[in-house]
């Protein structure tokens, strides 16, 4: 059991989603996109057709258990949308994964690749178990029944799983085992987030805090902040947060906090990010009694001074009671929805730019569309060369989210919306209703 719980804790590449907080996730997440539809005056046929998911398909997975009896879990896939190509998204394994939920985050997916120009479509999928309850031959004939009972959904050209909450690497090879030895042939471009023997991608584990701080840099030259003058400080010191921490360290920014769980750690003189990430590395993931800089409470941490405020914990971080507090001139969201939506609104009325996480953690999804790109080819790339053409399609995404928050003097969060829905209803518009 131990042996699964840290497989499962390791530190690597996932494609997750916020978790969403109403009654009703999926009715929630369209009425967000309400704003960006009347601004681009969409026709009311094509906002339904935004509005309802392609396909929702759920089924019962039947399970030996070690001890002989059989447990039945239930299991779902969602593809929101596959007119930009084949779908993508992750799967969760969690006890109350519930399908309006599945199917909210699926249509995040579907907005997130658009942004980016990704050329996939979106896609979520969940099993409800509690994985730490499983053993690993358990967990194992589970994931190759969910892929089996799933086999005409997933596809290197249809749909592409990945892992997000619970799930991980190791699971992502049992699907793909699976699903190959059902087709009869190696397809290894049906999932992403891969072991890189087994197709994975070079670049990935860094990829998500290499994408926040390509577009955190856009984001200061158009501030015409020199990122060697900028002050930086970040809440959240797993892979995300101490990835962009290194990153921009090695820019020559000063990192004056940076938090984990065990509270937050300032130095106004800047923070030796090399040494604190060996410090975590070796103290099992926590910067408890880091001795570089004095201790902060993570409230603190979030209301300092600084040019960049890198949230890259958990959601909700930012609500309508700190708000007022910020005092970053740039909020690069690594996290999923750390800013809530009443929040946005005074931010936005205190001149703080906010690169939206649908943009700036999108650097993870970026590199898993070159993996199956990779995977297709059967044609492994430089870690150099994947690093490159994710700076570029950030950098180039960024530049188009801010075109478009310029034209209609909205915010970059709106117009990551705008840009996305704009992009999928004018590719239906060339393609047509298929009758
Ligand atoms: P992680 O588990 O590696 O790290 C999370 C970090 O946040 C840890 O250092 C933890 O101690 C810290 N933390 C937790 N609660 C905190 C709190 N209240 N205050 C301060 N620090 C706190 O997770 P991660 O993979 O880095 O993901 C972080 C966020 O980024 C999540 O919202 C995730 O959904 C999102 N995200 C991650 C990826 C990815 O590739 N890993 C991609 C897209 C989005």
């Amino acid at each position: 059991m131990s042996e699964l719980k840290e497989a499962l804790s390791k530190e690597y590449y996932k494609e997750p989603a916020p978790i969403p907080q109403s009654d009703s996730p999926f009715a929630s997440m369209m009425e967000r996109f309400r704003f960006a539809a009347d601004i681009l005056d969409l026709d009311e046929g094509v906002f339904q057709y935004l509005s309802t998911p392609e396909k929702v398909v759920m089924v019962a997975i039947p399970v030996t258990m070690d001890d002989g009896r059989i447990e039945v879990f239930e299991g779902y896939r969602v593809i929101h949308n596959s007119i930009l190509g084949p779908s993508k998204g992750g799967i969760r394994y969690a006890e109350d994964v519930h399908l309006d939920e599945v199917k909210a985050l699926a249509a995040w997916m579907t907005w997130k690749c658009a942004c980016v120009n990704v050329p996939f479509g979106g896609a979520k999928g969940g099993v409800r178990v509690d994985p730490k309850k499983l053993s690993m031959p358990e967990l194992e004939r589970l994931t190759r029944r969910y892929t089996t009972n799933m086999f005409e959904v997933f596809g290197p050209d249809r749909d592409i799983p990945a892992p997000d909450m619970n799930t991980n690497e190791q699971i992502m090879a049992w699907i793909m085992d699976a699903y190959s030895m059902k087709s009869h042939k190696n397809d290894t471009a049906v999932v992403t987030g891969k072991p890189i023997i087994l197709g994975g991608s070079k670049g990935r584990r860094e990829a998500t805090g290499r994408g926040v701080i390509t577009t955190t840099l856009a984001a200061l030259s158009k501030l015409k902040i020199s990122p060697s003058d900028a002050s930086i400080v970040v809440q959240g010191f797993g892979n995300v947060g101490s990835v962009s921490a290194q990153l921009i360290y090695e820019q020559g920014a000063k990192i004056i906090a940076i938090s984990d769980v065990s509270g937050g750690y300032y130095n106004k003189n800047g923070i030796d990010i090399p040494k604190a990430i060996h410090y975590s590395q070796t103290n099992g993931y926590s910067l408890e009694g880091f001795d570089g800089a004095e201790k902060i409470s993570n409230k603190d941490l979030l209301e300092l001074e600084c040019d960049v405020l890198i949230p890259a914990a958990k959601e909700d971080q930012i609500d309508k009671d700190n708000a007022g507090n910020i005092r970053a001139k740039i909020i690069a969201e690594g996290a999923n929805g750390p800013v809530t939506a009443n929040a946005d609104k005074i931010l936005e009325e205190n001149g703080i730019m906010v690169i939206p996480d649908i943009l700036a953690n999108a650097g993870g999804v970026t590199v898993s569309y070159f993996e199956w790109v990779q995977d297709r080819h059967g044609y492994f790339w430089t870690e150099e060369r994947v690093n490159r053409r994710l700076n570029r399609m950030m950098r180039e995404a960024f530049d188009n989210l801010f075109t478009v928050s310029e034209k209609y003097s909205i915010t970059l969060r709106q117009a990551a919306y705008v840009y996305s829905i704009d992009r999928v209803a004018t590719t239906l518009k060339l393609r047509g209703i298929y009758a």
